[in-house]
């Protein structure tokens, strides 16, 4: 069956060799943000042009069905993918990692809906702020006076006096982030729900040393989208898909 995995996560990449082992024909989707997706062999990079330009690539691909595996926090693309299924006719699945709202320190979070949100909270702790939200939300802080900002991939963008950027690809140990959050003097980390094992060091990392921490909530996913979690739940589904399609 012809499959598009749109990815641009590790999850991603990961799930499109567990389907061509399946025996799966995949098309991987990134869009291509950074250097790391843009070299992912063989992927198709770039956007469609919206949930319309989406629907005429699943037609004229002969796309048979499409597994949403991009980052929890990507909902433009997610969105997209929904409504371009229901036009094309083609069943879309998302396949997410669980978020950490059942993780053991959650309750001792102070969790916000969006960046602006954490930022306020943020700018409540005097000292230097570690956020650990990506590159691209970091303009809802530029008022924060003191900021490390640990990111996958830099891109020489202008930041504000007092910031500092530090490029760094996870997973990060419990011991390298212990040591982070000793040696800055962290006064407060900002994170987002992305999930997984790969970053959540820091969570317990802060905990140890009493770092407070600000958790942005994970976006709404589109209404009527089945969900799984893990590669074979989705292979699960591509057969039952198979079997009544
Ligand atoms: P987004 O805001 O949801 O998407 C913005 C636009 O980028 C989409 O409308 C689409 O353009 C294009 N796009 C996104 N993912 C694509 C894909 N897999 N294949 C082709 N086009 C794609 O996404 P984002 O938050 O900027 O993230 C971009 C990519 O980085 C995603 O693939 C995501 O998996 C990955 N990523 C995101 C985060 C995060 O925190 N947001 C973290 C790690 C990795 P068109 O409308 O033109 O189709």
């Amino acid at each position: 069956m012809r499959v598009l995995v749109l990815g641009g996560t590790a999850d991603g990449r990961e799930l499109c060799a567990v389907l061509r082992t399946a025996g799966h024909e995949v098309v991987e989707s990134v869009a291509g943000r950074t250097a790391q997706a843009r070299e992912a062999a063989g992927a198709r990079v770039g956007g469609f042009g919206g949930a319309s330009g989406l629907a005429d690539y699943l037609r004229s691909a002969q796309i048979a069905a499409v597994v949403d595996a991009t980052h929890p926090f990507a909902a433009q693309m997610s969105s997209n993918a929904a409504l371009a299924g229901g036009q094309a006719g083609v069943p879309v699945l998302r396949l997410a990692r669980p978020g950490w709202r059942d993780h053991e320190l959650a309750d001792q979070w102070v969790w916000v809906p969006d960046h602006s949100g954490a930022a306020q909270q943020a700018a409540r702790h005097s000292g230097l702020v570690l956020l650990t939200v990506g590159r691209q939300p970091l303009p809802a802080y530029h008022d924060l006076p003191a900021v490390l900002a640990r990111v996958a991939e830099w891109q020489d963008a202008a930041i504000p006096a007092g910031w500092r950027v530090l490029e760094a690809r996870g997973p990060f140990s419990l011991a390298a982030e212990l040591e982070l959050l000793g040696s800055e003097q962290i006064a407060a980390l900002v994170s987002k729900d992305s999930g997984g094992t790969h970053t959540a060091a820091k969570l317990d990392a802060a905990h140890q040393l009493g770092v407070p921490v600000i958790m942005v909530a994970r976006p709404e996913l589109p209404s009527g989208v089945t969900e799984v979690a893990t590669h074979a739940g989705v292979v699960d589904w591509l057969a039952a898909v198979h079997v009544t399609g």
